[in-house]
């Protein structure tokens, strides 16, 4: 079976968010169970340093007006073949990939019409994929090119990995995308007024599937559907929630190269090395005893992460620490910033990306908190899992899916893996602060037994390569 993944995101060279997580390590699972997956990529310049030697494989003339582009094929250190799609005057430009020079349209769409030229046509070796497999609205019109172009086409599917970032434009910009005016319609790429790139490959595309069960539900409602849950509903019996997994070969306390010690689920000790280098180098007073409380994430509405600020001081009140590691909205930039200052020693924040602290925090804290307003999935979890660190977490999407709440039966059941509220309230989440201190306080045996459950969970992407590949056989048999 042959499978090309589009998406603008790859682990470790160009990563925003989970979406490079999931490219960077869904392809080479789906290949170890037999599916001859590849990718296809913009040819960002940090591609182009890393696969110098790619050789050139297509060409498809003048790209939407912007010059004439080219497909270079490489393969990643993993063996995953590569595509990128070489078109400088969109492409060639350093800083984030989705940094807008006001033509995010016009790049995105070349990226989607890249991959729907690329799937229909193939490469010049002949190879050609049963399926095109679209990663999120910047590939979300490639369905809908293929659909307009008509003819024999490949099946395809759409994954989204969150549903809030859809890629709205003005109408104008379908000519530019050499997108025919049909397509602005309700049951095309119209969304109330506006061109919907997300909605094309909704629309279009064979399958679809989101990143947990419980998201795939709570986007077909109005709270969580981002004004798409009357297609997602309409569209239910194609739609199917597989989980996102852990890369263990990124994700190893026994492994990571980024940690002070190392430690697994039977040899616990070098957790505490990593809790006590990382107060140290947070500059947290070095207390064993006091639950050091952790966020590794997008500083985001969406992340819940004023709750968080609300409960600065409660923390504190607790005798809870506070490391945080995170950049983007500057209000809660400021908010943490600030919070830090004023409790110097017991909170701390780093504003930046840095995946290297990433790890050391994962491995060093008590608790990893996520109280997310929604979830597609979550990673960060994931993490904290298999680090032996319990994760915290709102029960939405990915997070309802992945942690169990610790209480009598789940305790008696071997089951809890952490800590679970309900409402997205500074109130809930406040008090489920007194439940995991008082736990890690007053019964250390049974934090311990919480924390090897956990981290012999089996969340690889074995398991999530099979949901896909089970998906696939049902399109090409
Ligand atoms: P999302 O994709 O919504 O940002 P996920 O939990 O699915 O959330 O994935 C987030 C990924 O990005 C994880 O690998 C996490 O470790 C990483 N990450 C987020 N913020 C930072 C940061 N400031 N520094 C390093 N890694 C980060």
């Amino acid at each position: 079976m042959r499978v090309l993944h589009a998406a603008a995101e790859l682990f470790p060279w160009v990563k925003v968010g989970g979406l490079g997580d999931v490219l960077g390590a869904l392809p080479q699972a789906q290949r170890s169970l037999g599916i001859k997956a590849r990718l296809l990529l913009p040819a960002y310049p940090a591609l182009k340093k890393v696969f110098p030697a790619a050789s050139v494989v297509g060409e498809i003339g003048d790209l939407l007006g912007t010059g004439s582009a080219r497909f270079l094929l490489d393969r990643t250190p993993e063996g995953v073949p590569i595509y990128l799609l070489d078109a400088p005057y969109l492409f060639d430009r350093p800083g984030s990939p989705y940094e807008d020079a006001g033509d995010s349209e016009v790049r995105f769409g070349a990226l989607s019409l890249g991959a729907a030229w690329l799937a229909k046509h193939g490469d010049s070796h002949h190879w050609k994929p049963e399926i095109l497999h679209c990663h999120d609205w910047q590939t979300g019109l490639a369905p809908a090119y293929l659909h307009y172009w008509g003819g024999v086409r490949p099946a395809t599917v759409m994954t989204v990995h969150n549903l809030a970032y859809q890629g709205l434009y003005s109408r104008e910009v379908l000519s530019r995308l050499a997108l025919p005016d049909e397509a602005f319609q309700m049951a095309g790429v119209e969304f109330h007024g506006l061109v919907n790139f997300l909605k094309g490959g909704l629309q279009f595309a064979d399958r679809l599937t989101t990143v947990s069960p419980t998201y795939a539900q709570e986007i077909q409602g109005v709270e969580l559907g981002c004004g798409l849950d009357g297609l997602l509903h309409h569209r239910r019996q194609d739609l199917v929630g597989i989980l996102n997994g852990v890369d263990g070969h990124v994700w190893s306390p026994s492994a990571s190269p980024h940690l002070p010690t190392h430690y697994s689920a039977q040899h616990r000790s070098g957790k505490m090395v990593c809790k006590n280098r990382l107060q140290q180098e947070f500059h947290l007073v070095e207390a064993a005893e006091a639950p050091l409380f952790a966020v590794v994430s997008r500083l985001a509405t969406q992340k819940g992460l004023d709750l968080i600020l609300a409960n600065v001081e409660h923390l504190v009140g607790l005798g809870a620490q506070l490391a945080l590691l995170g950049a983007g909205d500057p209000a809660l930039e400021a908010g943490f910033h600030a919070a830090a200052h004023h409790h110097r020693g017991r909170v701390a924040c780093r504003i930046g990306y840095d995946e290297a602290l990433a790890h050391r925090i994962l491995a060093g804290a008590d608790v990893l908190m996520v109280p997310s307003r929604f979830e597609p999935c979550g990673l960060t979890q994931l993490y904290a899992l298999a680090y032996g660190t319990l994760p915290l977490v709102r029960r939405t999407g990915g997070l309802a899916d992945t942690v169990v709440d610790v209480n009598t039966t789940s305790m008696d059941e071997g089951k809890a893996t952490g800590f679970v509220f309900e409402e997205a309230t500074a109130e809930a989440l406040g008090q489920t602060l007194d439940r995991a201190c008082a736990f890690f306080t007053h019964r250390a045996k049974d934090w311990e037994k919480v924390q090897v459950t956990g981290m012999k969970q089996d969340f690889s992407w074995r398991a999530s390569a099979k949901g896909y590949l089970e998906l696939y056989q049902g399109l090409v048999g």
